[in-house]
């Protein structure tokens, strides 16, 4: 990440440690909840799609956040969408404070997903480009995960084709469950023999994630959110990864070592120790244009769309100050997921950094984890 960028998040996050922001400094905002994956731990593809937000609507909602400093643009796949190129052009044209994009893709669109990133170079050559392209397996576990044959060679081209692009940071992104615990060597053995500049730090890992508005993999909104854990075999497993990936060389780096080294203290029964930023200084946006605390707790806000898009009124209103009141007594069940924990780190960087020397000194005192039982 650039020196520029850097300071231009700086810029933007400076602030909310002293008070809440009168709009948000980072978003997650779903194109679509459509996907042509069907994949075992989401079910995202087989929820009801309804009247996903316009690129019109798109500039209207990102006018409303004008500090918007980092921005997730996710889905089901954003890269479906037939005016994926519009919907991206809505971005670039109104977040002019904009340091970090990212979008993740599950590798079926390569072209599309290379033509976004072109387009991101070419209109806004100041904005951090990151691609995460989701590999869950080894070949045929990732194929049978995301329900569809040819999920891990069309993955492989995307990755491909992006890594071909200047300036584009490209990430291989692994949720970790189940039914994939016991194949994460292999498939790191995969990784390297099948894509070209793979290397160990470009994994990102994260545990599987509960919500019923996002993912649709809980029946209802009163089952609960937050992170599956199988907290004696994920301990395992991200300690292994912690080392890994070691050394950071990058920012990027730093927040995922901070991100490993917090996520093994809270699988190890520790309370996180920060509160996370959603309704703070972050917040998702559904496909659909709804205002929620963030992408796990199915807790709406307000209906954006319906509200002309007028997020500076509804963030300051009594249900939105509820609700950050709510996260911050984790009402909604808690969750560590990257989406939400790098926020988190940013947001109390002084405590965050304590917290993640403390934790990761211990780490590295730690004896060396034994295979995960099946790998
Ligand atoms: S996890 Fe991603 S690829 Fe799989 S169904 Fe959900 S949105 Fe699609
Ligand atoms: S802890 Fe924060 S980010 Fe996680 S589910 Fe609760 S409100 Fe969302």
């Amino acid at each position: 990440m650039r020196p520029r960028s850097i300071a231009r998040l700086l810029r933007a996050f400076g602030p909310v440690w002293l008070r809440r922001p009168g709009t948000p400094r980072r978003a997650v905002v779903a194109l679509t909840r459509r996907c042509t994956c069907r994949c075992t731990q989401c079910s995202s593809w087989s929820m009801e799609p309804g009247q996903e937000l316009s690129p019109a609507e798109l500039g209207g909602l990102f006018a409303a956040m004008p500090r918007l400093a980092w921005l997730d643009l996710t889905g089901g796949e954003p890269c479906l969408r037939s005016d994926w190129l519009a919907c991206l052009e809505a971005v670039l044209d109104n977040t002019p404070s904009l340091a970090v994009l990212h979008f993740p893709t599950n590798g079926w669109f390569p072209e599309q997903a290379a033509a976004g990133a072109r387009l991101v170079r070419a209109r806004r050559p100041d904005v951090e480009l990151l691609v995460t392209v989701s590999f869950d397996g080894p070949p045929a576990l990732h194929d049978r995960l995301r329900g569809r044959p040819g999920s891990w060679d069309a993955a492989v081209r995307t990755w491909t084709a992006l890594q071909d692009l200047t300036g584009v940071d490209v990430f291989v992104g692994t949720t970790v469950g189940p039914d994939n615990r016991g194949a994460l060597e292999e498939l790191g053995q995969a990784l390297r023999r099948e894509l070209p500049g793979f290397e160990d730090h470009l994994w990102h890992w994260n545990l599987t994630q509960v919500s019923a508005m996002f993912f649709g993999n809980a029946p209802s909104a009163a089952a609960g959110s937050g992170t599956i854990a199988d907290r004696a075999a994920d301990l395992r497993l991200v300690a292994q990864h912690l080392r890994r990936r070691w050394p950071p060389r990058s920012p990027v780096d730093l927040m995922e070592l901070g991100f490993l080294v917090n996520l093994r203290a809270w699988l190890g029964g520790e309370p996180l120790g920060m509160a996370c930023q959603a309704l703070h200084s972050a917040c998702f946006v559904s496909a659909e244009g709804w205002l929620y605390p963030c992408h796990v707790w199915d807790r709406p806000i307000a209906d954006l769309r319906e509200r002309g898009f007028d997020l500076r009124a509804v963030w300051a209103e009594a249900e939105a100050l509820a609700a950050r009141r709510g996260a911050v007594a984790l009402e909604c069940g808690g969750c560590f997921t990257p989406c939400e924990a790098y926020p988190t780190l940013v947001g109390s960087p002084g405590r965050a950094a304590l917290l993640t020397v403390r934790r990761g000194l211990r780490a590295l005192r730690a004896p060396a984890p034994s295979a995960p039982p099946g790998a």
